[in-house]
């Protein structure tokens, strides 16, 4: 008997009335026989609410009690969901992260699925029963509770998916499928029919948040049949797969887009062999992640580095600079906030020079200035000012004609 692992989004199960339905979901692929997991994040914008609820009594609270309490979220909608179920004449069973066996590594706030242990999932389905798990939670070798990082449930289903070798795993959430760009803020983008998951990977990366990064990455490593697709509506998805045989010809198949970052700048940073090495290191020492970094070399024994960082990690990001400023070496610090990253991304680029060159002029004539430049193989992301971002998306899901291509293809 097939297993098929069903994950429903906080939106989608925001009401009573949604949980029903999504219990209506799942009962129609139980009745084609087969064995069902369930993978279920927060009701609506409870995560969001708890973490305000903590922000009210403590401004720096200990992650480890901030993930006791996140995980409460999706515990209560695991029971619901099966309360649900049974009401609608289904055996099912919830079981949290640690109960469901998803061990991860020993980090709070943001931890690695290391393994799961399917002994339990395995008997209750052998059992018949739906298994209706939570998201975005497990349990350390040690016994700690620990969360996955925001939106981590994707992960969990990916994950559950994978190990149990399920026929498929269907993402349900608030939107029909991967777009060109988020349709929320650009109007003319379409839902693709399939992505791969390398690209995929970039766009959740950089900002596409309909799906989980490290679900993608989990998803690609094990094969795992991925669909993104509504939780009301019966239209197909968008398939995430190893090779897209459609729209081949696509240059750039999305636009994807994040605010929220700042450019920090390192001055007169003694021109020492190690120097890059012993900043890099402390800022990933504190758990500071680093994106796009861009020496100048100003004369001989001075330069100047800037690199982008997330706004929250500034903060910590100029103290532990600071801290180690003689042993790095440095005159000085700038940072500019209120940036955003824009990218294109698109497994087209590779053979196709003169990409950059088009979304650079685009940007120019919608008087967008850049500030910052990345590329890869299949991706090109530039840094803007953040009251730019939206206009440069529209812009370049426009130039790259996406709305238009997608919808021909479709036809
Ligand atoms: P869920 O609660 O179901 O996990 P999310 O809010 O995490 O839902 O993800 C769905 C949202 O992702 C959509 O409402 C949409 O605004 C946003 N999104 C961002 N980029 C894209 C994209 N390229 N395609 C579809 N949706 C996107
Ligand atoms: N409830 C968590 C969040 O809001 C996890 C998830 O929804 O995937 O981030
Ligand atoms: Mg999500």
């Amino acid at each position: 008997m097939e297993t098929i692992v069903i994950k429903f989004g906080g939106s989608s199960l925001s009401t009573t009335e949604k949980i029903k339905n999504a219990a209506e979901r799942i009962v129609r692929i139980k009745q084609q026989g087969k064995k069902v997991v369930a993978v279920v994040s927060a009701m609506g914008k409870t995560t969001d609410q708890l973490v305000e609820l903590a922000g009210q009594i403590n401004a720096n609270p200990a992650k480890r009690e901030m993930d006791m309490l996140l995980t409460t979220g999706e515990q209560m909608s695991i029971s619901l969901l099966s309360m649900a179920l049974a009401d609608k004449g289904v055996d099912a069973i919830s079981l949290t992260g640690w109960q469901a066996g998803i061990v991860t590594e020993n980090i709070h706030s943001n931890a690695r699925i290391l393994d799961v242990k399917t002994t339990v999932l395995k008997q209750k389905l052998d059992e018949g029963k739906v298994v209706v798990a939570a998201g975005f939670q497990g349990v350390t070798e040690e016994g700690e509770i620990t969360t996955l990082g925001r939106g981590g449930s994707d992960t969990t289903a990916v994950a559950i998916a994978a190990i149990l070798g399920a026929e498929r795993c269907f993402i349900c959430t608030d939107v029909t499928g991967v777009f060109t760009s988020d349709p929320r803020f650009v109007p003319t983008a379409r839902k693709l029919p399939s992505i791969s998951y390398d690209e995929m990977l970039e766009l959740a990366n950089l900002g596409a948040g309909v799906l989980h990064p490290r679900a993608v990455e989990f998803a690609k490593n094990y094969g795992v049949a991925l669909e993104v697709r509504s939780s009301v509506e019966d239209e197909e998805g968008t398939v995430i797969e190893e090779e897209v045989s459609m729209e081949k010809n696509l240059i750039v198949r999305g636009v994807a887009f994040e605010k929220g970052m700042t450019r920090l700048t390192i001055l007169g940073l003694n021109n020492q062999l190690n120097g890059l090495s012993s900043i890099f290191t402390v800022l990933a020492d504190h758990q500071i992640d680093v994106d796009i970094i861009i020496q100048s070399q100003t004369d001989t024994d001075k330069t100047n580095l800037s690199f982008s960082i997330k706004t929250k990690d500034l903060e910590n990001a100029m103290e532990v600079l600071e801290e180690h400023k003689q042993k790095i070496g440095y005159e000085g610090l700038e940072h500019e906030v209120n940036l955003a990253k824009v990218s294109i991304v698109g497994s087209g680029m590779v053979s196709n020079p003169g990409v950059a060159a088009q979304m650079f002029q685009t940007l120019a004539s919608n008087q967008i200035q850049v500030k910052m430049v990345s590329t890869s193989e299949i991706k090109i992301s530039v840094v803007v000012n953040e009251e730019q971002m939206e206009r440069a998306a529209q812009a370049l899901h426009e130039e790259y004609k996406l709305g238009a291509i997608v919808a021909e293809a479709v036809k």
